[in-house]
């Protein structure tokens, strides 16, 4: 009995000592365990890894210099058959990149990826014969309705809704000429249908398209859908729920900060000339220097210098309408130039019969000097009945799902 106790002590001692042991061995080999890497199709693991930043002078070659290559390979040889699949002068100071070396000393050189942005890389794999690839990380595109109520500027809003501050400027972009960001107000609403950009499902890269959106300012819905006319249409043009352009012909105003000094009228005592006579032009005041935008898209019809003019720019926009820029400073486009809207053309300055730094912008309908901010101006592209009817039966279910989400406030 004593012996049988006794018995039972020792193999409880011994089993205690064992899974204490054993569990240390289990611990032991927790800590040991290195988490399994793999990205650009390598297990990190495997190899002794050196990531560096692509240096000022550094070449192709010399990054082939840092580490042995496998015992036949030279380092032209190399550069020479790499060269149709990658372009070795590409390589730029900044970019990173990764060498995947042999573990075993001499730590040949088995791969190197150079990584141009956050989705291309090259690989040069030089494991069996030297093998080229230019990859891509998998991305995935993922849609969202985001719909919110303003609070502070839209880039706040969005950026408190998680959506990337890209997002802002697009918005804008759709609504430069209808909304005034300037103007936007608590209790003014969006309601936006994106599709992000992921990496490997996970890495947020940023908005990737627009499909729908709404901008409601004062209780006033205003609807824009990016859509094509026709297919050699490099980007889309964005449209109302109507089909009505949201891009108008013309921008109000050459500049983007200014003062109106002088409207367009009849009969106005000219400050230089110290007389009464027409003014077949407005003046808008801006600080010497600043840039001068074409309003509309057209073809540089003149430019050159008067006394009375100074330096100014003539942009012909259609068979109809014409504008030209006074008193410029600087030209910035020459005759027979193509210049889209928006573009600068100029910048302010009191070349010529000015008292002060302003552009006179003049405007010809017809070949008659008129008063844009008194014309009813059209917009671009009017869309014709065919389609319209396919471009109505598109949007339809895009409205409805932004019409049925309720924009919330969001909060920081
Ligand atoms: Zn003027």
């Amino acid at each position: 009995m004593r012996y049988l106790v006794l018995a039972i002590l020792l193999v409880t001692f011994f089993t205690a000592c064992n899974s204490k042991e054993e569990s240390e061995k289990a611990k032991k080999t927790v800590v040991k365990k290195e988490p399994i890497i793999k990205e650009y199709g390598f297990t990190f693991n495997d190899f002794k890894v050196v990531r560096d930043t692509i240096r000022s002078g550094d070449t192709f070659g010399k990054l082939l210099e840092k580490y042995p290559l496998k015992d036949s390979l030279r380092i032209h040889d190399v550069t020479e058959k790499v060269k149709d699949s990658f372009n070795v002068r590409r390589i730029k100071a900044g970019k990173p990149y990764i060498m995947f070396l042999d573990k075993k000393k001499p730590n040949t050189l088995q791969a190197l990826v150079y990584i141009e942005d956050r989705i291309n890389f090259t690989v040069v794999d030089f494991r069996d014969s030297i093998v080229v690839s230019n990859k891509q990380k998998p991305t995935t595109l993922k849609r969202r309705v985001v719909a919110a109520e303003i609070e502070g500027s839209l880039s706040e809003t969005l950026s408190n809704a998680g959506v990337s501050a890209g997002l802002a400027n697009k918005l804008a972009n759709i609504y430069a000429y209808t909304v005034d960001f300037f103007k936007i107000q608590k209790g003014d609403k969006f309601a936006v249908t994106i599709n992000e950009r992921y990496i490997d499902d996970s890495i947020y890269v940023g908005v990737e398209s627009i499909e729908a959106s709404y901008f409601e300012h004062k209780g006033k819905k205003i609807f824009a859908f990016p859509y094509k006319l026709s297919e050699n249409q490099k980007y889309e043009d964005f449209y109302d729920e109507n089909g009505k352009g949201l891009k108008s012909m013309f921008l109000k105003a050459p500049l983007d900060y200014f003062r109106i000094s002088s409207r367009f009228s009849g009969r106005r005592f000219h400050p230089v000339q110290m007389r009464f006579k027409a003014h077949n032009g407005t003046d808008y005041a801006a600080p010497h220097g600043t840039p001068i935008k074409t309003t509309a898209s057209g073809v540089v019809e003149r430019t050159g210098y008067t006394a009375g003019n100074g330096n100014f720019v003539k942009v012909r926009h259609s068979s109809t309408y014409s504008t030209q820029y006074l008193h410029m400073s600087k030209i910035s486009v020459r005759n027979g130039q193509r210049v889209s809207q928006g573009q600068v053309i100029g910048k302010v300055g009191s070349t010529g019969l000015a008292t002060g730094p302003h552009v006179c912008y003049r405007f010809w309908k017809n070949g008659v000097q008129v008063d844009p901010l008194r014309l009813k101006l059209p917009n671009a592209e009017p869309m014709n009945e065919s389609h319209k009817q396919k471009y109505l039966a598109h949007i339809a279910p895009l409205k409805k799902e932004l019409d049925s989400i309720t924009a919330v406030k969001f909060k920081e």
